[in-house]
């Protein structure tokens, strides 16, 4: 995205804002991408701290992108708005709760979705540029993006006067309201950051810091909270209106320009949160009760139509002459039931191409979680909540992200084909099949080309793992993708392991597949021997699986009916994982073991005998645990 360069320097996890000429205003995009960069960070040893920035003179961040919310919002649909506030405000609410310093640099403006973005992290830093407001009022909303949080817990009534009012706050006055932390010179800001970056030491701000300008909002305070101190709006311009001093005058003309809806809402809301138990995320719930229904019921479209698409700078408020009703107020802000803010990632768009025994289960967790998945299978499956579509290009349109659960790597090639064309731009590719690593990483590379991401992640856990949503992921893949993929991992499993750049989860796969063949075949060995020894399989069983004999294949996927958990064993040998599929796996491994000149010799072994089991026996179509049977029936010769 080029609005936003996000990347690790030293042992920085850096995003810096790089629209300048929209003084940086924040796209919903670019609040996923702070989002997905955050998640990654925090539990990336080599991360120690997060730095924000933004380049251009004028501005930090001016405000969030509101054109698309005004085309959407006058077109009488309002989920644009609503899901642009919901993700934003989780972005807000995770900056800052983050377990690690995010230092933000603040110069020039800093407004709106900025204070959201700049205002909430650990260590914020303002310099002699620096002017910082919550304006919203003036186009109707309320000072959201935690906002609210901020204002209820600045000195007295300051959170009012600055709610209101939305007048700028310079260096001083912000440290003195709470929305900034140091001071520092911005002629040493650069190497400040240098010096940030290769330490992720934020104890030397302590030496860059120095006594910040005079607030001249500190020496109002005492003036403003006497003025502020009224229980509503209509209290507040009663008191404004019989004062003549200075101070007076100019705020009652600034809040004449300002929605009185959204004033009188501002005031309520602050004196609502004003407790002990504050948390950012109860302002942002209650933020959110306003911007689900501004749009609707509120003067938001308006303020954006008179303030920045017209620019008449004459809206036509609601309640113009300033006595808002309590009701109007309090309706606004009732508890929006199940559509309350929950801070949980959105809905995904899923395309979900292969429901055969693994892909079928595995797409409707998706759909369970919530997920808008559509499926395609050419054999025409149905699967309870997911959509079938007639073609793979059909599920992938639109999709946030595919997954293609195939047979194979020439399957997968195909499928990827047709299938690349129909997704939409920055969309990923997540492949869950087991292929070999040649063709993962020819599909990752027409991804990239197609300009969306790419990821082969195949699974471990077998069918079991898959209904039950506790596979484990191998991953292959940049950063970027895996973090979007991250929750759909997360459904679906119960680890992902991101094992590095593009075939490498296929890499660990056939490595794992690998020990897997050799130890079934060991495993059906060890009962078939058991058998003729004389000792009973459910004695074989208790020993075993808690001895050093013990593997996945005999304590999760008993070969041998009727003995340990329940498995394929005990539904006559239907796959399950079938015989022809681990054959695959295995001459993967040594075709890979091939390239690399790897010596594996039981790798090679068990792939001679499921070779023989699938192709010349009776192992076709039989699940690979069905190998016990071909070791009962023989003999030594
Ligand atoms: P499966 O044969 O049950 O499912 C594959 C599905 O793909 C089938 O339903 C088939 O109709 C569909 N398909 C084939 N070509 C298609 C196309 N061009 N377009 C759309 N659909 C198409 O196999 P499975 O057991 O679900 O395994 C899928 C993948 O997962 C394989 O790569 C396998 O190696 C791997 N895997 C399987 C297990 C397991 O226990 N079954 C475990 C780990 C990994």
């Amino acid at each position: 995205m080029t609005d936003i360069n996000i990347r690790k320097d030293g042992r920085a996890g850096r995003i810096t804002l790089t629209r300048p000429k929209a003084l940086n205003a924040l796209s919903y995009d670019m609040c996923l991408a702070v989002e997905r960069a955050i998640d990654r960070w925090r539990d990336d040893a080599s991360v120690d701290l997060v730095l924000i920035d933004a380049e251009g003179e004028k501005a930090f961040c001016a405000g969030g992108d509101i054109a698309e919310m005004y085309r959407t919002g006058t077109a009488g649909d309002f989920d644009y708005g609503r899901k642009f506030w919901r993700d934003e405000y989780r972005m807000n609410a995770k900056l800052a709760e983050y377990p690690k310093p995010v230092v933000s640099f603040l110069h020039g403006f800093t407004m709106g979705g900025g204070v959201g973005l700049g205002c909430h992290g650990s260590h914020r830093i303002v310099g002699e540029s620096s002017q910082i407001a919550m304006p919203e009022v003036g186009i109707g909303l309320i000072p959201d993006v935690g906002g609210t949080y901020l204002l209820s817990r600045a000195p007295g009534r300051i959170g009012e006067y600055l709610g209101i009012t939305a007048s700028r706050m310079a260096a001083g006055d912000a440290i003195f309201a709470g929305f900034a932390d140091s001071f520092v010179p911005e002629a040493q800001w650069q190497s400040f950051k240098e010096r940030l970056c290769t330490t992720g030491d934020i104890t030397s701000l302590e030496e860059a810091a120095t006594t910040p300008p005079d607030s001249a909002l500190a020496a109002q305070q005492s003036e403003i909270d006497a003025l502020f101190a009224g229980e509503g709006l209509q209290d507040i311009h009663n008191l404004l209106a019989t004062n003549d001093g200075d101070l007076a005058q100019k705020t009652l003309k600034a809040l004449n320009r300002n929605a009185p809806l959204a004033m009188a809402l501002t005031i309520e809301m602050l004196h609502r949160l004003r407790s002990p138990s504050l948390t950012i995320r109860k302002a942002l719930e209650m933020e959110y009760r306003v911007s689900h229904r501004i749009m609707e019921h509120g003067d938001f479209l308006e303020g954006i139509r008179a303030q920045i698409i017209d620019k008449d700078k004459s809206p036509k408020w609601q309640y113009a002459d300033g006595s808002v009703p309590a009701v109007a107020v309090s309706k606004i802000l009732m508890p929006l039931g199940a559509e309350k803010l929950d801070f949980k990632e959105s809905a995904m768009k899923i395309g979900f191409i292969g429901l055969g025994n693994m892909g079928g289960p595995m797409a409707a967790n998706l759909a369970k979680a919530g997920h808008e998945v559509s499926g395609f299978d050419v054999a025409g499956v149905e699967i309870d909540g997911v959509t079938s579509v007639e073609t793979g290009p059909a599920a992938a349109e639109g999709a946030d992200v595919v997954i293609t659960m195939l047979p194979n790597g020439s399957i997968l090639r195909a499928v990827a084909d047709t299938v690349i064309p129909a997704m939409k731009p920055g969309a990923v590719l997540l492949d869950c099949s087991t292929v070999d690593v040649d063709s993962a990483r020819a599909v990752a590379q027409q991804a990239k080309a197609a300009n969306l991401g790419a990821l082969d992640a195949p699974v471990s856990g077998g069918i079991g793992g898959a209904a039950g949503g506790t596979l484990t992921f191998m991953v292959g893949g940049n950063d970027e993708a895996f973090a979007i993929a991250k929750p759909l991992f997360d459904i679906m499993g119960q680890k992902a392991v991101h094992c590095g750049e593009a075939g490498n989860g296929q890499a660990a796969k056939i490595c794992n597949n690998m020990v897997l063949g050799v130890t079934m075949i060991a495993t059906c060995e060890a009962f078939a021997l058991a058998d003729k020894l004389g000792l009973s399989r459910e004695a074989m069983f208790d020993v075993v699986s808690t001895s050093s004999g013990y593997s996945w294949s005999m304590n999760a996927y008993c070969p041998a009916p009727g003995v340990g958990p329940t498995s394929p064993a005990d539904n006559g040998y239907l796959p399950g994982f079938a015989a022809e599929l681990m054959l695959k796996d295995l001459r993967l491994s040594q075709q890979a073991a091939e390239a690399a000149d790897a010596d594996t010799p039981m790798g090679e072994e068990a792939t001679a005998l499921y070779a023989r089991f699938v192709e010349d026996e009776d192992g076709l179509g039989q699940d690979f645990s069905a190998m016990l049977l071909r070791f009962e029936k023989r003999g030594r010769g």
